[in-house]
């Protein structure tokens, strides 16, 4: 079994800077802000580490009711901003999730910062959402490593179920974020260069694999398909398959 985990913004989606601007909009409209500030960093950070990072800097109280306001403010104003500012699906990517949905043995799941109705709200805006069969997200955990776990727990996922390696185990990301959550539970890196870190970036954090896009992400799928459907017709055969040999997008400098 592979269990191939996603982030969401710059890995499936580029939502325009939907989620930034209705995140804002509700830090406007819930505190009477009349500006607000830059300085909290968004990429492959969780919504709630961003939630309270906003509201420390505009000088209120991070509390539990405060946060939560924000985010049904936000979750409210979402959908509309999504619509206005239009954003993309990133490239291949409805191919690749047809192609391992369709795949006996690989379990797509979700790995993002995105508190769960964010994420339903932007991938069901891009037609994406039915491919997951669920996954961690940023409701209940501010470090991303803590959702990386969650995610496994979710699915109901252990080392055991993916045939006794965390190798099985997938974790496809756009930020260094990302490629250290993969570190956390153990799973293989999967970088691309789709959202706001180029190449030469992420290959810095050394991820196991890194494409430009999913466009080139090719030999993956031969591993996750090929095998998953080796697996299915023939288990006892699994630790006698081979994997597929180095090839360029290959990143061996870990
Ligand atoms: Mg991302």
């Amino acid at each position: 079994m592979h269990v191939v985990l996603f982030d969401i913004d710059g890995t499936l989606v580029r939502t325009g800077g939907a989620g930034k601007a209705a995140m804002e909009e509700a830090l406007r409209s819930v505190f009477g802000l009349r500006e607000v500030k830059d300085g909290v960093p968004y990429a492959g950070r969780t919504d709630r580490a961003i939630a309270r990072d906003l509201l420390a800097l505009h000088g209120i109280y991070p509390q539990e009711e405060n946060i939560r306001r924000l985010q049904e403010a936000y979750l409210h104003l979402l959908p509309e901003m999504l619509r206005q500012r239009g954003g993309t699906v990133c490239p291949a990517v409805p191919e690749v999730l047809q192609q391992l949905s369709a795949t006996p043995g690989v379990l797509l799941g979700l790995l993002t910062g995105n508190i769960r109705q964010g994420a339903q709200r932007k991938l069901q805006h891009f037609g994406l959402w039915d491919y997951f069969a669920g996954g961690g997200f940023g409701d209940d955990h501010e470090d991303r490593d803590d959702v990386a776990r969650a995610a496994l727990q979710n699915l109901g996922v252990t080392a055991g179920a993916a045939h006794g390696s965390t190798r099985n185990i997938w974790v496809v990301g756009d930020t260094p974020l990302d490629i250290r959550s993969a570190r956390a539970i153990g799973a293989q890196a999967v970088a691309v260069a789709t959202g706001w870190h180029s190449l030469e970036a992420l290959a810095y954090h050394n991820p196991d694999w890194l494409f430009p896009d999913l466009n080139h992400a090719r030999p993956l799928l031969t591993i996750w398909c090929q095998e998953s459907y080796a697996i299915e017709s023939d288990r006892d055969n699994f630790n006698h398959l081979r994997r597929a040999g180095p090839c360029l997008e290959h990143h061996s400098g870990n």
